[in-house]
């Protein structure tokens, strides 16, 4: 057995992750007077979310009318009717309020004319239940509204006495025998210290798992630790086959640009100049969701009309906006498309192509955040002292297919959820929970086994095979040929983990051994999508498959549950639930206005 010293720190809660749900957690449990630490791998303000460019979804109605229940028809049609309807409920209803919040705690909001919180048109956000035109209803610091949440909840928390451990890696849950979770494991990155967060309540909020992919707009981190974590202790991921392309990734680097693009008026075109979303999406046209968009855009490459040398893109034009809006609204994308594509938007197009953006699937939770392990006979068992938030958790509001600026929303309104449960269920006045040394000694040993590691596989030369495989085999159109192909060569590539080859052996800044520890996060993640996607037979939201192209409600308006085991991936099913928070005689939305129906554009 590895014998490592370790420092324990007793909390009432420890939050793993320090972006805009993380965050957002911390605060509120701060607040309320918990004894919080949240622990990050980066430094809080270098999280993914600072690279949130477009805004955040409120139904504040600043540019015209809007009401919740209509941002949560839209929620509800996005999602492909994959999402649970008490959450999206909770969701679009709670949304006004976290912003005007984060108003409060000082986001500096771009405004209108009279001093409102300015809102912008992103896709799938519309009127009258879908009925009538597209709604502004997404509230933008120009193109740098995450960036600008992070920097006030982080400043907010601090104020608050949260305390930050940062650049602390998170190895393991601390979980007993009987399924509570106690705690994390963690490794300190700058001096090679062991700590071991005792706490009443573990919120995982580690992010997407975006780099299990080829080509993403996410973060070199982003890489699922989270549901990496679940998975090893035996629970449930959910959802995961769902994985949303952005249609606007730049050609090449895939770095983003943000829908808020065709919100303020860009457009896309194929090499004959065709506006050709004017013909698969008459009504919304560009703004249409984004799965919808990224397929239109794969069948015009497909079709011959892609732009460039090899026709396999296609162009975004904004050169026809006026100089001074894109240098006031879209100031960031302007400077994206300059240092990535050597594109000046003022005159000339920018080069796109869909890019892995987004994680519809993640840790199940139910609406206060915490973490599901659905069985037969209770499809909504709670595990204790365990929550999710943010894009490691499904809540699940997304569905098969997330709607723009809905993802912002998730983290604030969720983060605030968990904080409110937490308040609730965490006393303060009882004593820390008792250390669970087996369960410790087995993250160390597990640890210890990859320090050690002599095998033949370099971590990046095995990471690029799975990123590969991913990208051609789990892509925006998918089939059961490759599926099947890809599933029988992802199982190849999971079981050679433990052939992986380590070579620094220090504690001490050993990003050979993080990167190592990383890749085994992504691997869970990257089987029970592939594995999830192949047994789907149907297309929904995300999910296009080619042998399967209809949605079949009858069969398969279910989550999927899988639990992962190395290459082995266990699938089994979960009701969605259909009923609202409040029925319409209380102000909710009427049953009927909800119901499954085509999703066209
Ligand atoms: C380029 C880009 C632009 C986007 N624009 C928008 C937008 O305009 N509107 C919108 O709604 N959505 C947008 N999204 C989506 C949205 O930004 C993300 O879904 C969201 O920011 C995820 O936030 P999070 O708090 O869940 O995780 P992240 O911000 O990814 O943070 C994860 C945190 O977990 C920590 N962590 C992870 N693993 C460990 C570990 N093992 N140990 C310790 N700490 C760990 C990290 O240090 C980090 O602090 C965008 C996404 C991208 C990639």
């Amino acid at each position: 057995m590895a014998a490592y010293e370790y420092e324990t720190h007793d909390y009432d809660v420890v939050v793993v992750g320090a972006g805009g749900a993380g965050l957002r957690a911390t605060l509120g449990m701060a607040e309320q007077g918990l004894r919080t630490a949240c622990v990050t791998k980066v430094f809080p303000t270098r999280s993914h979310t600072v690279a949130a460019q477009g805004g955040i979804a409120a139904s504040l109605s600043n540019m015209g009318p809007d009401n919740w229940q209509w941002h949560m028809y839209d929620t509800v049609k996005g999602s492909d009717w994959l999402g649970d309807t008490d959450a999206m409920e909770y969701l679009a209803r709670s949304a006004p309020k976290a912003v005007y919040e984060l108003e409060h705690y000082g986001v500096p909001f771009s405004r209108t004319e009279e001093g409102k919180i300015y809102q912008r048109p992103f896709g799938g956000h519309t009127t009258e239940f879908g009925e009538g035109p597209a709604v502004q209803r997404t509230c933008a610091a120009a193109d740098r509204t995450g960036h600008a949440i992070l920097h006030t909840l982080y400043g907010q928390s601090l104020k608050n006495n949260a305390e930050f451990y940062i650049e602390y890696f998170a190895i393991d849950l601390i979980m007993s025998d009987d399924g509570v979770c106690t705690g994390v494991v963690c490794w300190k990155l700058d001096d090679g210290t062991m700590h071991v967060f005792n706490a009443k309540m573990v919120v995982l909020a580690t992010g997407g798992y975006g780099r299990a992919f080829f080509s993403a707009t996410s973060a070199h981190t982003c890489t699922g630790d989270g549901g990496g974590m679940v998975a090893r202790a035996g629970l449930a991921l959910q959802d995961m086959e769902f994985v949303q392309f952005h249609p606007t990734g730049i050609y090449g680097s895939g770095c983003l640009i943000t829908e808020g693009a065709r919100g303020e008026g860009g457009y896309l075109t194929n090499s004959e100049g065709e506006r050709f979303m004017e013909r698969y999406a008459p009504q919304y046209k560009d703004l249409a969701p984004r799965d919808y968009v990224s397929r239109s855009m794969t069948m015009e490459i497909r079709e011959g009309r892609g732009v460039g040398e090899h026709k396999d893109h296609i162009f975004l034009n904004l050169s026809h906006l006026p100089a001074e809006a894109l240098a006031e609204r879209l100031p960031g994308i302007s400077e994206s498309a300059k240092i990535f594509a050597g594109v000046d938007v003022t005159k000339e197009p920018i080069p796109v192509l869909p890019t892995v953006h987004y994680n519809m699937g993640g840790i199940p939770t139910n609406y206060w955040g915490e973490v599901l392990n659905p069985t037969a006979e209770d499809p909504n068992a709670v595990v204790p002292g365990l929550m999710a938030v943010g894009e490691a958790g499904c809540a699940s509001v997304h569905g098969a297919n997330r709607l723009g600026s809905n993802s912002l929303i998730d983290l604030v309104v969720f983060g605030r959820a968990a904080a409110i449960r937490a308040g609730k269920v965490v006393d303060p006045e009882t004593p820390p929970p008792a250390l669970n040394t087996v369960s410790i000694d087995k993250a160390f040993d597990r640890f210890d086994f990859y320090r050690n590691a002599k095998g033949s596989i370099p971590t990046a030369e095995l990471r690029l095979e799975m990123q590969r495989t991913m990208q051609s085999d789990a892509a925006v159109f998918r089939a059961s040929e490759t599926l099947k192909e890809g599933v029988e060569k992802m199982e190849a590539i999971a079981a050679k983990l433990p052939d992986v080859g380590v070579t620094d052996r220090s504690l001490v800044w050993n990003s050979d051994l993080m990167e190592t520890l990383e890749l085994a996060n992504l691997m869970p993640n990257a089987m029970a999508t592939i594995v999830g996607a192949e047994a789907r037979h149907e297309s929904r939201g995300a999910h296009a498959h080619e042998d399967f192209p209809d949605r079949d409600d009858e069969k398969w308006r279910v989550h999927t549950i899988s639990r992962v085991d190395g290459p082995k991936v266990e699938l089994s099913y979960r009701p969605v639930v259909t009923d609202p928070l409040t029925t319409e005689d209380e102000g909710g939305i009427a049953l009927k206005k909800i119901a499954p129906k085509a999703r066209t554009f």
